[in-house]
């Protein structure tokens, strides 16, 4: 009998939905399904995958009101923020359908002066069948992050979304086969990490993962058996940084929305906050006077809902708990407000740096303040966990510098989040929060091969590809390279400066 997965909407507990699990059987099906798709879709145009492409954005900006139920009722989210995310992953889908062309379309490069009688030229191939593995916090922002820059290059997909959120992977796929009943472009596998499994060793051409560091791990491991290619965005534990010249209410709102909502259950949320010892005070007394004014719960006035996650919780707990026994003051909050799915904010002061609310991602509704002496001081702790995912940055003067020196992928100036709603910013991690990039350019080539070509467009002057070559040739070749590179040695003894950028 087929296994069946239950969704429940995370407030109530009722039963939303109701589908059947994947197995390593079925995904294979669905993935030669796809392979079939992804023949047609390469061959076509850029122009006309933009006509489909487009056509779906129509469908789903028209339905957006529909799916923004479906995440409702999955994540327990507002309607509003449900809304915000289709929005912008709308921007996205535009974006990408329209800018696969001058990314990826094939362009002439030099072929240099040893390789003149060639011309030469790239492209970017689509890799056939991209996997595409999903969570459960922004359930259509995330995924289609990749789905809508794979299908632009050229490929077919095969989403595994959330178990938590299964039902807006299928709304998804059947609003793509509305506009396209006749191939399988877009299509969904149901269940939870066993599928997520099947669907890695199922012969896909890459596949892109988004989910905690742990799980990442175990997709590489099992991606690596056939050596599948992967993109890993993983968790992350931002901080944001306070100059002493900042704007401090501006930074505390920042720091309240980026902190807190969705309930903290953003992978590029504000956790940590480090703070300039000339503005702490001022900042810590506006952001406990505007977190005062946001609470959970499933009322009109609630910023934000349960956690979609039950066990998260727990985790939120944990961490609190630790940094209150080694010596932290919670100057809102604490561990009583995690009692149950509706976790209302918590900000902590003086957190030991070993405690997990500073190196372990919460992924809930608390934020950590931090004096700093100086901002050296700030960007030596901000980069001092193994993450490096988004950051953010409150400076009148250093904003660019400062963001410059946080390692993580994308930094906001004066803002939170900001990058995720500019369609052209690539984003993704270093270290624990991944590597690969989606959005942007480097988010179309990531679904992409680079194809070189060399056409020998006249016989050569020096024939170095035969073993026909002559001495004559050689000496030549000799004679070139000195001169287009002896040069080099020479410039390269002045002494090197490694602040010098020029
Ligand atoms: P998760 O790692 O528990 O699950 C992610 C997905 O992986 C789910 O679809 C799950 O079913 C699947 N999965 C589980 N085990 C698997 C396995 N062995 N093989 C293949 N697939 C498997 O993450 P989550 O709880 O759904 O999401 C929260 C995490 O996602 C947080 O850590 C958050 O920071 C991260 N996240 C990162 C980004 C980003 O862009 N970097 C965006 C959103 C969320």
């Amino acid at each position: 009998m087929t296994e069946k997965l239950e969704s429940t909407n995370p407030a109530t507990g009722d039963v939303v939905g109701v589908h059947a699990v994947d197995d390593a059987t079925s995904v294979a099906a669905v993935v030669a399904r796809a392979r079939h798709a992804a023949g047609w879709w390469a061959g076509g145009t850029f122009a006309g995958r933009k006509h489909v492409l487009d056509q779906w954005r129509g469908v789903l900006a028209r339905r957006m009101g529909q799916l923004a139920d479906v995440v409702h009722q999955e994540t327990g989210k507002p309607h509003a923020d449900a809304q915000l995310e289709i929005g912008l992953a709308l921007e996205h889908l535009a974006w990408a359908a329209s800018h696969a062309p001058t990314v990826l379309g094939r362009r002439r490069v030099r072929p240099g002066l040893l390789m003149a009688n060639q011309s030469a030229s790239v492209e970017y191939l689509p890799l056939g069948v991209v996997g595409v593995i999903g969570p459960w916090n922004y359930p259509v922002f995330t995924p289609m992050g990749s789905i809508a820059y794979a299908l632009a290059a050229g490929n077919a997909v095969v989403f595994k979304p959330s178990e938590l959120t299964t039902g807006v992977g299928v709304w998804l796929a059947d609003s793509l086969s509305e506009v396209l009943p006749e191939q399988a472009l877009l299509q969904t596998v149901v269940g939870g990490g066993e599928t997520g499994a099947a669907l890695c060793r199922a012969g896909v051409d890459k596949i892109a993962f988004t989910g905690s560091t742990a799980t990442g791990k175990k997709v590489m491991a099992a991606c690596a058996e056939t050596l599948t290619p992967v993109v890993i965005e993983a968790g992350g534990k931002d901080p944001l940084l306070v100059d002493e010249d900042a704007d401090v209410v501006a930074a505390a709102d920042a720091a309240t929305w980026g902190a807190f909502s969705n309930a903290g259950q953003t992978c590029t949320g504000v956790e940590r906050v480090y703070v300039h010892e000339r503005v702490h005070d001022r900042f810590v007394e506006e952001l406990v006077r505007r977190a005062r004014d946001v609470h959970a719960g499933t009322d009109a006035d609630a910023q934000y809902g349960p956690m979609t996650l039950p066990t998260q919780t727990d985790v939120v707990r944990r961490h609190v708990d630790d940094a209150l026994s080694r010596g932290a003051r919670a100057v809102l909050g604490g561990p009583d407000v995690a009692a149950d799915r509706f976790v209302q904010p918590t900000v902590l002061l003086d957190v030991p740096p070993e405690s997990t609310a500073i190196t372990e991602e919460t992924f809930g509704p608390t934020v950590t303040v931090t004096k700093v002496r100086d901002m050296d001081e700030a960007v030596r702790l901000a980069n001092g966990t193994g993450y490096g995912l988004g950051s953010a940055v409150f400076s009148k003067a250093r904003g660019p510098e400062l963001a410059r020196r946080l390692r993580s992928g994308m930094t906001a100036v004066n803002g939170v989040i900001t990058f995720v709603g500019i369609p052209a910013l690539p984003f993704g991690g270093v270290g624990a929060s991944g590597f690969g990039r989606v959005h942007g350019a480097d988010g179309l080539r990531e679904f992409t091969f680079a194809k070189a070509v060399a056409r020998q467009r006249m016989k050569p002057v020096l024939t170095l590809t035969s073993f026909d070559r002559t001495a004559g040739a050689d000496a030549s070749f000799a004679t070139l390279v000195t001169a287009l590179h002896g040069r080099a040695t020479q410039l390269a003894r002045r002494p090197l400066d490694p602040g010098d950028r020029s």
